[in-house]
């Protein structure tokens, strides 16, 4: 349910915006940082933020990172985040299987990075899979190598990796098509990620891609701009969602993320978004304000 709004309005009277949530959810990537650099600005906007009270929550779709992970890069950066506030797409993946009582007999069938798997073992969820497929041991992977189809499999949950190859599809493949009820789970469906400023990445979308191709099945995504997430932190922190404010740097995950949960929304252009991008007529999706970046939250005053 994406709200018809005609076009975005360009964010001149911030602290309007601040008092009318009570809630702001951040994006990460583009928003708080660009790769490992910190965006010019966010330690003061996060304090001035918190010193009129306001609850800030910080969602990734970057599952290759546990939210103890993400806490640390936080710290590093100097800015001052407790992991319970992160919530990235590693986490809300084991989130979803404990809240369907994902059974505990069953496992489940990784592709992606360590994140995804410490968070699953903090759930106390049993796993195979991950980076190199067999734990931490690295494997050699070639023509007739494969893993023993093991039939306690119940889901198959697909995020970003590195290490993708092959062996890993056939594996999903077989788990979703022949075991009962598998289920297809992604972190995360981006199209193309920023790793380095050189150049844009294939992203978790590649990986979900591939084993939607040979299943022939839909997964259900559980990071942005699906609703799982905001409904869980609705939850979570018994938050009205017309008290929030998400704020990203990309139409198609963050600022849908907003909207579908009937958010105010708020576009910076410190990530990957540009103001023509924003401004195409072929774009249908309109956040409520855009503006360069979170700090002119302090630079900005109304007239
Ligand atoms: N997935 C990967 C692998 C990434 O590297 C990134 C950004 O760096 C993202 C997703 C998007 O992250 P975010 O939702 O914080 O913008
Ligand atoms: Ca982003």
């Amino acid at each position: 349910t994406v709200s018809p709004r005609a076009s975005a309005e360009q964010l001149k009277d911030p602290d309007q915006l601040i008092d009318s949530v009570e809630t702001f959810i951040f994006d990460c990537d583009g928003v708080i940082w660009k790769g490992d650099k910190l965006i010019d600005g966010v330690p003061e906007t996060l304090d001035m933020l918190r010193s009129k009270g306001k609850r800030l929550v910080f969602v990734t779709n970057n599952s290759t990172k546990s939210r103890k992970q993400y806490g640390k890069k936080f710290e590093t950066l100097g800015l001052n985040v407790n992991e319970e506030e992160i919530f990235a797409s590693s986490f809300a993946a084991a989130a979803y299987l404990k809240s369907i009582d994902f059974p505990k007999d069953k496992k489940v069938y990784v592709v992606g990075e360590d994140g995804i798997l410490k968070e699953l073992e903090l759930a106390g969820i049993q796993y195979l899979g991950g980076r190199y497929e067999d734990g931490e041991k690295k494997i050699e992977l070639k023509p007739g190598y494969m893993m023993e189809h093991d039939e306690n499999v119940g889901a198959v949950v697909v995020g970003f990796d590195r290490y993708f190859n092959y062996y890993k599809i056939q594996y999903a493949t077989l788990c979703i098509r022949e075991n009962p009820g598998c289920l297809f789970i992604a972190t995360n469906r981006d199209a193309v990620t920023h790793l380095t400023d050189a150049q844009e990445w294939a992203g978790g979308g590649s990986m979900v891609g591939a084993i939607g191709g040979s299943t022939q099945r839909e997964p259900l995504v559980v990071g942005k701009p699906s609703t799982f997430m905001m409904d869980y932190l609705a939850n979570k922190f018994n938050i009205s969602k017309s008290q929030i404010c998400m704020v990203g740097d990309r139409l198609d995950t963050d600022i849908l993320f907003g909207q579908n949960g009937g958010c105010k929304t708020l576009l910076v252009l410190s990530g990957v978004t540009s103001l023509s991008m924003l401004q195409n007529p072929n774009n249908a999706i309109q956040p409520d304000f855009y503006t360069n970046k979170i700090s002119d939250f302090l630079s900005l005053k109304a007239a």
